[in-house]
Parts: structure tokens; sequence; C-alpha cells
């Protein structure tokens, strides 16, 4: 099957998840099947292959699986960016907002040395506000982001164009409605 069959078939959408209108795109089922994982990882490096990338920044907590993934394959440290009260040492912290309300994520301070090029990764961009603060973090840092990653886009909510104002190229495998 082709790339984008593949990677379909194995994404499982569940509707009304996790609140009635909804449709959730879980790629639980992506990770368990062996040849759509390791081709979504391939895919997703290809073009930074042979470059040196200092950092793979993982978003809690899908992010955190494909971003172990790339970091390996890269040949690359990993950082988690996490839910804030979750890292044992001093942090730095961005607030940012959700549907309802607001939340915070945080990052090691000593997590990236200013001018390491860094590679953002998370499951899926929506409307692009987790990545967006995870970018202005990493750029807090002093972090050159040479991209962000994602298996999924939903382009309808305008997350890849939020990111790429910021100066930050996109990268994405699949659309959803
Ligand atoms: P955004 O901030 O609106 O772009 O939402 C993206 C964040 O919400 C990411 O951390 C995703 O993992 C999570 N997310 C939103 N919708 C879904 C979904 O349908 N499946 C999996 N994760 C989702």
């Amino acid at each position: 099957p082709s790339l984008e069959e593949m990677l379909r078939s194995s994404i499982r959408n569940i509707p009304d998840y996790p609140k009635p209108g909804v449709m959730f795109r879980d790629i639980t089922t992506l990770l368990g099947n062996a040849r759509a994982f390791r081709r979504a990882i391939d895919e997703l490096v290809h073009p930074y292959a042979g470059s040196k990338i200092d950092k793979i920044a993982g978003i809690e907590a899908r992010g955190f699986i494909l971003g172990g993934a790339i970091a390996h394959q890269l040949s690359s440290g990993f950082v988690p960016i996490r839910k804030k009260g979750k890292l044992p040492h001093d942090t730095v912290r961005i607030a940012y907002s959700l549907e309802y309300g607001l939340d915070e994520m945080e990052m090691h301070k000593d997590a990236i040395e200013p001018g390491e090029k860094v590679i953002l990764v998370d499951d899926l961009i929506a409307t692009g506000g987790t990545a967006e603060a995870a970018a202005k973090l990493l750029r807090q840092m002093g972090a050159d982001i040479v991209a962000a990653c994602f298996v999924i886009d939903l382009p309808e909510l305008g997350g890849r164009q939020k990111l790429e104002a910021l100066g930050v190229p996109v990268r994405t495998l699949i659309e959803f409605e």
C-alpha cells in the first residue's frame, strides 16, 4: 500500500471523544503496527537525514514516543516538553490557551544550548496552540528550530500557518478534516 493508505488505515478514528462532536485521531494503532510505525518515522525524518540535528524536542505524551524514535534515527538527543510540575530540575515555563482556559508547559532550563538545531515533534497539529507555545519556549532558550514534525495535520484549524508565521517550517504526513 502507499504511505497514505498505510497511515490512513492504521490510525483509529474515535467519534465523540473526548466530547460529543469531536472525531479523535488515535495513533496508538499506528504505533502498534510495526510497518506503519517504521514508515511514518522514516518518512518524517528523511529530509533531515545527514544534517546535524542536535536535539529532538517531543511534546508530552505522544510526542515522546515519536520523538524518541526520531532522535534515534537522526542520532540526536531528546528533550521532553511536559505539562507543568512533572520535571524534577529547574525549568522554563510558558502559558498557552486551550479551548477552555489556560495550561502551562515546561522544559528543563539546561535542556538546550543556545544555537542548537532542534526539531519539534508531536503526533497531531490542530489549532497549533500547543506547538506554538513549545516553539516559543524553545526560541527563548536560543534554539534554532529546523522544523516542526507531526504525523497528522487538521488543516482547517490553521495550525501550520501559525507556526509558519513564526518562521518554523512544518512537516506533516497526512491530513484529516
Ligand atoms: P492544538 O494545540 O489545537 O494544535 O492541539 C494539538 C494537541 O492536542 C496535540 O498535543 C495533540 O496531541 C492533541 N490533540 C488534539 N486533537 C487530537 C486528536 O484528534 N488526536 C490526538 N491528539 C489530539
